[in-house]
């Protein structure tokens, strides 16, 4: 570590705290947190900092599927691809800026390739190509993986790169508040405070801050983001920068004990699927069987739950996805245990039996073994062993899964250059960057972070190269803030406050049950109302917890519990608004379609008012009650005459920042 900016400062509390001082702090080392530091190293910022909770930590160095998939640009065969063709496909997705599609297409091959020259091991034929395969939402073959550890792979090329290019690292270091200050009537960020592990306080002054938190974790009760990651997008949100697509996330079925995404193989092998009573073993039985007439259509849809992971709402009514509620409806409903059991066929499993496509794609596979384990290991041995890794063996005991929060394809808004839409010099990247819209490409959140980085370094190093910030003149304003944060954790140590434990549960249950893939009007309300109490106790009473390593988790249950507020303030507006059953999320409503006959009348959806694709729904707080929602048009893809010596001259007089 050789950081230079150090000093140890005593506040009017006669507290003590760090005080850094620099020209970019990055918050995050996740694969998009880390790109941008080498990008801005890369561009001549070289006065950096990334701090973040620790190298090991977030979503992108602990996470994948069977097989992990990274969407670009195609670079293969004649597969004819384009920059624009590309970007219709993310603005097709609907609630999606053109001008940020064109950018996160334009990019993608810059941000991919450079992963390729950092070491990672993307496939390419004798010839150099990029073979693709076609992933969900993909018109074309524009995927590419390096297997389940695509991610993981990706951080550890940039870690090297990072220590290559030496730049500074502060780990174990949670940031709890921003510095945000008016200045020219309109807000910047001036930097961060963070919480380290020991209980011990910094301040970071920044010219530019690049915010790499990842997804809200954290949130859900049931949720396959690795165990260590919570996100910190309310940290942002409680400064008021705004957001956007709050209500548009991600859910799929995943195994729950080690958090991992049953995609691909793990569903194509046609596992028996399961319930038990609570204890995991009384009362077997097939439960899916009750809702399909014939076996094969039963096992087909198992077979297709492998393509079309994500909980599709287009999918429910005799689609796939009626999997994925049956799933919810046996472990939420009736609070029975859902496996996945790949000893044995489930009953009546003829190969014959499936559909064309599942049967042609196990024949073509030579996966004509007599049970699911032994098709995994046929086709897909490594699916196996992953498992087995983590302390599972599926050849000998059944796995456990549900219905899991997996991504937010909203976030915080920013522009195509990834600075905040009204927080200037903060630069929101990776998945805490809501550029995403109803529906997206699997990969394409991998994509997206390697783009932010781009754009986000490269401006900065164009415009913002310049220290623009003296940090004495926020003294006053941080010692005020310090003190609130010193009070916070003095009031942690009344042991008759609830432990940030139990305030942790309190949150991520409320959220699994009310603004999670299952929506209800009635139900967000009350879960609203109740999280505008929990959040106002929080910031009250503090949450009790006994030991210094346990202070920054005062303060993720108070951002944590204000970015459920927000959250749930975008769907209940999107309810009342009609916008209906979309993407990932269904909408219960008792005037709604029937999911199918066998279910109860609660099971009917609200049907989507496809009118709202072509509006992203924005949400902000400005510091009163309650959080400010609204429709802005999409922007269209912007289509110029790309002529040469135009884009030439507006590029050698910078003018392209000014866009
Ligand atoms: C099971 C699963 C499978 C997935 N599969 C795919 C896929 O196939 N393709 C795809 O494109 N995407 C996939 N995703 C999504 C993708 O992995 C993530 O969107 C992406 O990795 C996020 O990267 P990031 O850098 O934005 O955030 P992260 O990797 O989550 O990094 C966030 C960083 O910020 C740090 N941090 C957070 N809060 C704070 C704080 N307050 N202070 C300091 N540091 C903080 C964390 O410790 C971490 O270092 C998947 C996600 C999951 C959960």
């Amino acid at each position: 570590m050789r950081l230079k900016h150090k000093k140890i400062v005593v506040n009017s509390q006669k507290r003590s705290y760090k005080v850094y001082d620099l020209h970019t702090l990055i918050v995050g080392s996740g694969a998009a947190g880390l790109a941008t530091a080498v990008r801005l190293h890369a561009n001549g910022i070289k006065d950096l900092l990334i701090v973040t909770e620790g190298l090991k930590m977030g979503t992108s160095i602990n996470t994948g599927s069977d097989k992990q998939t990274y969407y670009k640009l195609s670079l293969c065969a004649d597969d004819n691809d384009s920059p624009l063709e590309m970007a219709k496909t993310f603005f097709n997705g609907g609630a999606v800026h053109g001008d940020l599609a064109l950018t996160e297409a334009s990019l993608s091959a810059r941000g991919f390739l450079h992963l390729v020259d950092l070491g990672v091991k993307f496939p390419q034929d004798a010839y150099g190509q990029f073979a693709g395969y076609k992933t969900d939402h993909d018109p074309r073959r524009r995927a590419t993986s390096i297997g389940p550890y695509t991610s993981k792979q990706m951080c550890l090329s940039l870690i090297d790169e990072i220590k290559q290019r030496k730049i500074d690292v502060l780990e174990k270091n949670t940031v709890v508040k921003l510095l945000v200050v008016k200045e020219n009537k309109k807000r910047r960020v001036v930097g961060a405070v963070s919480i380290d592990n020991k209980g011990k306080v910094s301040v970071f002054y920044a010219s530019n801050v690049v915010y790499a938190t990842g997804g809200p974790g954290g949130l859900y009760k049931t949720s396959v983001y690795p165990k260590v990651h919570t996100g910190a997008v309310g940290v942002a949100l409680l400064e008021g920068a705004a957001a956007r697509n709050l209500t548009e996330s991600q859910y799929g079925l995943a195994s729950i004990k080690f958090r991992w995404n049953v995609s691909g193989t793990y569903m194509q092998v046609v596992p028996r699927v399961i319930s038990t009573d609570p204890d995991g073993k009384s009362n077997v039985c097939e439960f899916l069987k009750d809702y399909y007439k014939k076996s094969g259509d039963m096992h087909s849809a198992v077979f297709m739950k492998g393509y079309q992971w994500p909980f599709d709402t287009a999918k429910a009514i005799g689609g796939s996805s009626l999997i994925d509620i049956l799933v919810y409806i046996e472990t939420v409903i009736k609070g029975r245990r859902v496996f996945l059991d790949y000893m044995e066929n489930s009953d009546g499993f003829e190969l014959d039996d499936l559909s064309s496509e599942a049967c042609e794609y196990l024949k073509n596979s030579g996966a004509y073994q007599d049970t699911p384990i032994d098709r995994l290991m046929h086709m897909n041995p490594g699916a196996y062993e992953l498992y087995k890794d983590h302390g599972i063996d599926i050849s000998q005991e059944y796995l456990e899964v549900a219905v899991c929060a997996q991504h937010n394809n909203g976030g915080l808004a920013a522009n195509h250059w990834w600075e905040s839409e009204n927080i200037t010099h903060f630069f929101p990247v990776g998945e805490v960057n809501g550029s995403h819209g109803v529906c997206r490409p699997g990969g394409s959140a991998l994509n997206a972070g390697q783009v932010g980085a781009f754009r986000a370094a490269e401006f900065i190093a164009a415009k913002y190269s310049e220290v623009s910030i003296n940090s004495e003149k926020y003294l006053k304003k941080t010692d005020r803030i310090l003190n609130n944060i010193f009070e916070m954790i003095d009031k942690s140590q009344d042991p008759t406050n609830a432990s940030w434990r139990d305030e942790r549960k309190e949150i991520q249950e409320r959220m699994t049950e009310c603004g999670a893939h299952i929506r209800s009007l009635d139900q967000v309300e009350e879960g609203l109302k109740n999280a505008w109490r929990h959040y106002a106790r929080l910031t009250t009473n503090a949450s009790f917890c006994t030991s210094a390593l346990h202070y920054k988790e005062i303060f993720r249950n108070i951002y944590l519990c204000f970015s459920q507020v927000v959250y749930l303030e975008a769907i209940c507006f999107a309810l009342t608004e009609g916008v209906g059953s979309r993407g990932s999320a269904m909408v219960l409503d008792k005037k709604g379609k029937k999911i199918h006959k066998d279910l109860d009348d609660k099971w009917k959806l609200m049907v989507e008012d496809e009118s709202f694709r072509s509006k992203v729904l924005v949400s902000e707080f400005d510091g009163h009650t309650p959080v400010n929602n609204y429709w802005e048009d999409c922007r269209e893809l912007p289509v110029g005459d790309m002529w040469f010596e135009n884009v030439w001259a507006d590029y050698r007089n910078g003018k392209i920042y000014n866009s």
